[in-house]
């Protein structure tokens, strides 16, 4: 049987694409493998790399506070990303890297059984939605943030949510309480 274990273990083996060769660290996945609700991001930046920590630098301060409007703690919730190493200089995630990595976070998805999947910006939702039959969906974040999809899983129904990535407001500061409303939908979910 698989284990979150048993992931972390092949994360840290994983020579799939190159990414593992410049990383410090890879970035698992950190919170609660009971958790009902995942978060997934797009890739770790630098000070995760550095860390091992998702979500543990500029973005992870706005998301700690986002959390907050949607009266949720880091404790209560599983947090992700699409690629488990860093890309160079941040840059974009590859299709192959995507290809490649992505079936560590399918693992994540089928031990913990999250009923609600967040996804935070433009990569993470298009890999869900594609991943759980809604590709004819798919548009950009800045017309579908916000909007709740119910799809049927292997597991249960679960909601999926697509919404900004928070390090919009690390670059315009006016973004933050489209976030703030966005985020503050999750305690009705
Ligand atoms: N941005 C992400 O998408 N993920 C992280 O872990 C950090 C920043």
């Amino acid at each position: 049987m698989d284990s979150l274990e048993n992931i972390n273990k092949d994360v840290i083996n994983c020579e799939k694409c190159d990414l593992y060769k410049e990383r410090m660290n890879p970035v698992l996945g950190a919170g609660s493998s009971k958790a009902k609700i995942m978060f997934v991001g797009e890739a770790p930046g630098v000070s995760e790399d550095r860390s091992g920590v998702p979500f543990c630098g500029k973005a992870g301060g706005i998301l700690d506070e986002l959390l907050g409007k949607a009266d949720l703690r880091r404790e209560d919730v599983y947090i992700t990303n699409i690629l488990k190493c860093r890309p160079p200089e941040n840059r974009n995630p590859r299709e192959y890297e995507i290809n490649m990595c992505t079936s560590y976070l399918n693992r994540q998805i089928e031990l913990i059984k999250p009923r609600v999947i967040c996804c935070l910006g433009n990569f993470a939702t298009a890999y869900i939605m594609k991943k759980f039959d809604l590709k004819d969906e798919i548009q950009g974040i800045s017309k579908i943030h916000a909007k709740v999809f119910s799809v049927r899983s292997l597991f249960d129904s679960i909601k999926i949510v697509a919404l900004y990535h928070p390090a919009v407001v690390t670059y315009n500061i006016n973004m933050k309480p489209v976030l703030e409303k966005d985020f503050s939908i999750l305690r009705n979910i």
